[in-house]
């Protein structure tokens, strides 16, 4: 069953390298300006957060004495990628062939999901599920589990194991879904307030309040998934947004008295800060308006809009200086390709062009670390290398593989590097990843990371 949380990590740590982080937004300031780079710093940290940042030489007096310095060669250090969609229980069918959103989970995911049920099963995928992650460089990540209460506590524990600072959520559906998949309105609220009393702020662990779709949730359920948000403080909402035409199609037949896709969860108290609508392929300028003043946050799936056909985001609208809406970046796992989010960034950049727009790399970094966690309304805590901040961290190498090696070879700016790493990185290119300061992956050691990690 459930461990007691973790009483906290007390190593001290010295990391040594190249490092890149941000002083600002890169889509409302200059992207040269907002992007910060120290060619060689110091990275301490202390009690799982980063008591120093800054030039190694003007720092080094600050180091404890004894402490030994780790040093990354030839590496980035950046603050821990941030994930604002993922479906933990679709790792075991990522990769499914051939149908668009509704055909794809009525064929692949309500039949992968319904295996749940099975606590071990569930434990099984959460372990191999926040391994991936972290083998990714991810350490935060917006998680929906199944319908199964039981799911929730699955990964809630391996999260907590590894101390690593979660969002995540039981999947409320009671229409549209197998027998077996489908809670009642009631129940999803009864067993959503037990599993947030249970986990809600417990260590590192935050919950979301999550139906599924509209789809899938009766108004009343809807309602009671807004009644949820307001039992509690700083509780999460995530669901999806106007992922497909034939699903939008769908959504206005079954509320045909709601202005709009996005206004059925506005009308059950469902949109307002900490809220993330994941996809949000199909919406329009008044959508964006109501985002803006509600202070959700957008989650951009791209690889997953691609591989589902679903469309393009339209990101440089999303974020338009006269009413920036809180955007983040999600691999949305089974119908994204990959858990890196140096994978989502390729394709973001790619679906940008096709949009006519140029995504600079500094703006594609940011919505993968401090974008993502001020989509979370977690920059407080995450998402940049800064004194006070949690220090859950990855290091990046530009030259993981014989191409981009040779490649780095003509690179001259920092820019120009960090648009090699998401062009041609994946998680190949995450040598070491750290969660409270504790190494939690590193990829050429594994035997030497952190001992909640490993299989047993
Ligand atoms: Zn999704």
């Amino acid at each position: 069953m459930t461990q007691p949380p973790s009483s906290g990590p007390t190593t001290t740590r010295a990391l040594r390298g190249r490092a890149v982080t941000f002083r600002a937004d890169p889509f409302l300031d200059d992207p040269a300006h907002a992007l910060v780079h120290e060619d060689d710093a110091l990275i301490l940290i202390e009690d799982g957060r980063i008591s120093r940042f800054g030039p190694f030489e003007a720092l080094r007096h600050t180091i404890p004495d004894g402490i030994p310095v780790t040093t990354y060669p030839d590496s980035l250090l950046s603050a821990g990628f941030v994930d604002t969609h993922v479906h933990y229980p679709q790792l075991p069918m990522i990769a499914a062939y051939g149908e668009q959103l509704l055909e794809w989970l009525e064929r692949y995911t309500f039949p992968t999901e319904a295996k749940f049920a099975d606590p071990g099963h569930a434990r099984a995928v959460a372990r191999r599920f926040l391994r991936e992650l972290l083998r990714a460089g991810t350490t935060t990540a917006a998680v929906y589990c199944t319908v199964h209460p039981q799911s929730v506590d699955a990964f809630f524990d391996e999260s907590a194991r590894l101390n690593t600072r979660m969002v995540a959520g039981k999947v409320l559906m009671d229409r549209n879904a197998p027998d077996d998949l489908r809670d009642t309105a009631q129940g999803g609220y009864d067993d959503s307030l037990a599993l947030i009393d249970r986990w809600h702020r417990r260590g590192r662990q935050l919950y979301a309040v999550t139906p599924r779709f509209a789809a899938t949730s009766t108004e009343e359920q809807l309602d009671l998934a807004g009644s949820l948000l307001r039992q509690r403080d700083g509780l999460f909402m995530q669901t999806h947004l106007a992922e497909n035409t034939a699903e939008i199609a769908w959504i206005r037949r079954l509320f045909p008295n709601r202005a709009s896709y996005l206004d059925v969860y506005a009308h059950a108290g469902l949109v307002g800060p900490r809220s993330v609508l994941g996809h949000a392929v199909h919406v329009d300028e008044d959508d964006f308006c109501t985002c803006h003043q509600a202070g959700c946050a957008l989650a951009h799936c791209p690889t997953s809009n691609l591989f589902l056909g679903s469309g393009s985001f339209r990101l440089f609208d999303a974020v338009d200086v006269r009413r920036p809406v809180r955007v983040g970046l999600g691999t949305d796992v089974g119908a994204g390709t990959s858990l890196s989010q140096l994978g989502s960034l390729n394709e973001a950049y790619k679906v940008a062009q096709a949009t006519g727009r140029r995504l600079h790399p500094a703006q594609a970094f940011w919505l993968a670390t401090a974008g993502g966690a001020r989509s979370l309304y977690l920059d407080d805590r995450i998402g940049t290398l800064a004194v006070g901040m949690e220090a859950d961290l990855c290091v990046l190498d530009p030259k993981a593989t014989p191409l981009m090696a040779q490649r780095a070879e003509t690179c001259e700016t920092i820019e120009d590097l960090l648009f090699i790493l998401m062009m041609l990185g994946d998680d190949r290119s995450v040598r070491a990843t750290y969660v409270a300061g504790e190494l939690v992956h590193d990829r050429d050691d594994p035997a030497h990371t952190h001992p909640a990690v490993s299989f047993r």
